[in-house]
C-alpha cells in the first residue's frame, strides 16, 4: 500500500464521527484527483495502491487502480460533499471518473479509522516501526517513527522486517561500530543500526529522493550523528566518495537480480574482512543464485531467515 500524500489529523476533532469519502481511478488520474481534493477535505487525503505486497524497486513495473480516500466531519457532510462533487464534476468535464463513495465510519472517528488501518509494528525482539504521528507505544522496545505506506520502505514489507530482524540480530552477537546501508530508501535500516548503537553509518541510494527522505527521517528520529546519506551504489562507495569505503557491516534490501549485478559490480569488497553482510530481498527460488554469488567471494552463510516467500540471509567475510 503506498502513501503518496498525509496530512495530520485535526487533533481536537477524535471524539466526533466522520464520513469516509473514496474514489478509485487509474494511476495516470491519481495527481490530478489528489490535488484537485487535498485542499477540500480538512482532515487527511491519502492515496494507495489498490495492491498489496510489492517490493518498492517493482513499484515502477506494477500497475493498477489507486484509491484516494479521506475524511471529514459527519456533521458538516453536506458542506464537503457538495465541495468534493463540485470539485470531480469540473474534472468530468475533461476526464472520465468513477462515482465517489461516501460511507459513515458508525462509531469509529477518524482516529480510531485511521490508527487501525496503521499501528505501530513490533519487529524482532526490540524494535517497534512507528507511524510517524504517533507515541511509541512500548517504552521497553526502540522506536522507528516512519510513515507507513511510504514508497521507499516503511517495515510493513517482508523484505524491510526481515531485514531488521537480521540485523538486530547481527548486533546481538556482533559488534559494529560502522555499517553502509545499500539501498537505503526511507533510511530505515541506518535508523534502526544507529538507534542499536552502530556509530558511523553510511546510507546510499540511486535514487536521490530516497536519500532526501533518508536524511528527512534521521533528522525526525533524533539520529543526529554518525548517520549520512548520498547519492550512488557500490561504485561510488569503491571510488572512496563517501566516509565509508568498505564496512564491517553491510546491509541490503534489494531485489535478488539487482543484488546479483552488484555483486558483478563490488559488492563483496565494500565488506571488510571477518566483516558480515545481510542481504535481503531475496525470493525463496532466487536463494541458490545468490548463495553461489556469496561463495564465489569468499563469504560463508552463517543464517537464513524466511518469510513467506522472501528470505533474508546473513553471511560471514573469509579472513583473507
Ligand atoms: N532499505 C530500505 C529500502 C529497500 S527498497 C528497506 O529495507 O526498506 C530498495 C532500495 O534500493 C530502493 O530505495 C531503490 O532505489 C534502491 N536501489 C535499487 N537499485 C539500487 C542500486 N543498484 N544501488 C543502490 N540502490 C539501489
Amino acid at each position: 500500500m503506498i502513501c503518496t500524500f498525509l496530512i495530520p489529523m485535526n487533533e481536537n476533532k477524535q471524539e466526533q464521527k466522520w464520513i469516509e469519502f473514496s474514489i478509485e481511478v487509474d494511476q495516470d488520474l491519481a495527481d490530478m484527483v489528489g490535488n484537485t481534493l487535498i485542499g477540500i477535505l480538512p482532515a487527511g487525503l491519502v492515496s494507495e495502491r489498490v495492491f498489496e505486497d510489492v517490493f518498492p524497486h517493482e513499484l515502477d513495473q506494477v500497475s493498477g487502480p489507486i484509491r484516494i480516500f479521506g475524511f471529514y466531519p459527519e456533521e458538516d457532510d453536506l458542506i464537503y460533499r457538495d465541495r468534493v462533487l463540485k470539485a470531480l464534476n469540473i474534472l468530468k468535464e475533461k476526464v472520465d471518473l468513477p462515482i465517489p463513495v461516501f460511507s459513515s465510519l458508525e462509531n469509529k472517528n477518524w482516529t480510531a479509522a485511521w490508527q487501525e488501518r496503521y499501528q505501530p509494528i513490533p519487529v524482532g525482539d526490540r524494535l517497534i516501526v512507528v507511524p510517524s504521528w504517533l507515541e511509541n507505544p512500548d517504552p521497553d522496545k526502540v522506536p522507528i517513527f516512519i510513515d507507513p505506506g511510504m514508497a521507499f520502505g516503511s517495515g510493513t514489507h517482508e523484505t524491510t522486517r526481515l531485514a531488521l530482524v537480521m540485523l538486530e540480530m547481527c548486533l546481538i552477537e556482533q559488534d559494529h561500530s560502522e555499517m553502509i546501508d545499500l539501498g537505503c530508501g526511507s533510511g530505515i535500516l541506518s535508523i534502526a543500526a544507529a538507534k542499536l548503537g552502530v556509530e558511523r553509518i553510511l546510507g546510499v541510494d540511486t535514487d536521490p529522493e530516497a536519500i532526501r527522505v533518508s536524511r528527512e527521517n534521521a533528522k525526525r528520529n533524533n539520529v543526529k550523528k554518525g548517520g549520512t546519506f548520498h547519492p550512488g551504489s557500490v561504485q561510488e562507495i569503491l571510488s572512496e566518495k563517501y566516509s565509508l569505503p568498505k564496512a564491517t557491516l553491510v546491509v541490503a534490501n534489494i531485489i535478488a537480480p539487482v543484488l546479483e549485478e552488484l555483486f558483478g559490480e563490488g559488492l563483496g569488497e565494500i565488506v571488510t574482512p571477518e566483516g558480515h553482510l545481510v542481504l535481503s530481498g531475496i525470493l525463496e527460488e532466487q536463494l541458490p543464485v545468490i548463495i553461489n554469488c556469496l561463495e564465489q567471494r569468499d563469504f560463508e552463510v552463517k543464517k537464513t531467515l524466511q518469510e513467506g516467500d522472501w528470505v533474508a540471509v546473513l553471511a560471514e567475510k573469509s579472513t583473507a
